[in-house]
């Protein structure tokens, strides 16, 4: 599932192909995703040029004069860049939209599952109902340890349980959770409420250098997101305990513990966290 490194990357690595320039044609081959693609949304964006694209948390926001189409990847979803002679590259089956643009560049999204979303609005985007509820970006200054150590005072939900809900803060996926709560040494089933001052510094410090780590290493893997294969280029990452229950832990060579935690898988070592 694209996570908010995948989604930044993808951010990062469309947007110097596709921003100043004008929309010359929106092709829905299948509205039908999480939500239906609005159906007057080529009429709003044809002729009309791309500002800038911004992201919060996995959406990310299309910006021009008169309103922000909003783009979420869903769980299987991917964007990639269609250039000179490619743009007429036929659609495989999942292509669902194209977006072309002038300078023949377009901008192609494929969604297997079809979890994805691509919706309109004019009001501003911190008022949307997908976004007005959302906690503050892990990598901004918002996002601080007196931050998390308030929030969390009246809080019996486990850890890790806390750090993913996007009204906390937003994009700390179940991979992310787990690592970072191993890198700060804290059980993910204790008690939010129970995190000290000097524990939340850790936690935050450790959520942005693993969010911060995947999206260097996305930059990296994704140089050809122009390339033909169609491949969104997830990046495989070194991962201390996500995925690896049973196996022994790097640090102190113990077995490390899988269970699960609002029903997500689970991994930590019981020597190296408490
Ligand atoms: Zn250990």
């Amino acid at each position: 599932m694209p996570e908010l490194p995948e989604v930044e990357t993808t951010r990062q690595g469309i947007a110097p192909h596709i921003v100043g320039r004008k929309v010359k044609q929106l092709v829905v081959r299948n509205a039908s995703l999480r939500w239906p693609i609005p159906s007057d949304l080529a009429t709003q964006i044809e002729g009309q040029t791309l500002r800038s694209i911004d992201r919060r948390g996995k959406y990310l926001l299309l910006n021009f004069a008169h309103g922000t189409a909003l783009w979420h990847l869903g769980m299987s979803g991917s964007l990639r860049v269609l250039q000179g002679s490619g743009v007429q590259e036929p659609p495989a089956i999942h292509d669902h939209v194209d977006v072309i643009f002038s300078g023949n560049v377009a901008v192609r999204f494929t969604d297997p599952r079809r979890f994805g979303a691509l919706l309109w609005t004019r009001e501003p985007i911190g008022k949307h109902q997908l976004i007005n509820h959302l906690g503050p970006e892990p990598l901004t200054d918002a996002f601080d340890a007196a931050y998390l150590y308030a929030r969390s005072r009246t809080r019996k939900t486990a850890i890790k349980t806390f750090i993913m809900d996007s009204k906390i803060v937003v994009g700390v996926g179940n991979i992310y959770a787990n690592e970072a709560l191993f890198a700060a040494g804290i059980r993910p089933g204790k008690a939010a409420a129970s995190l000290t001052k000097a524990r939340a510094e850790l936690l935050v410090s450790e959520i942005k250098k693993v969010l911060q780590k995947a999206i260097t290493q996305g930059g990296t893997t994704l140089r050809d997101f122009t390339g033909g294969d169609g491949k969104p280029g997830y990046f495989a990452q070194q991962l201390a305990v996500y995925g690896r229950g049973g196996k022994l832990c790097r640090v102190c060579a113990g077995q490390l513990t899988e269970t699960r935690l609002g029903n997500r898988s689970t991994v930590y070592c019981r020597v190296c966290q408490s």
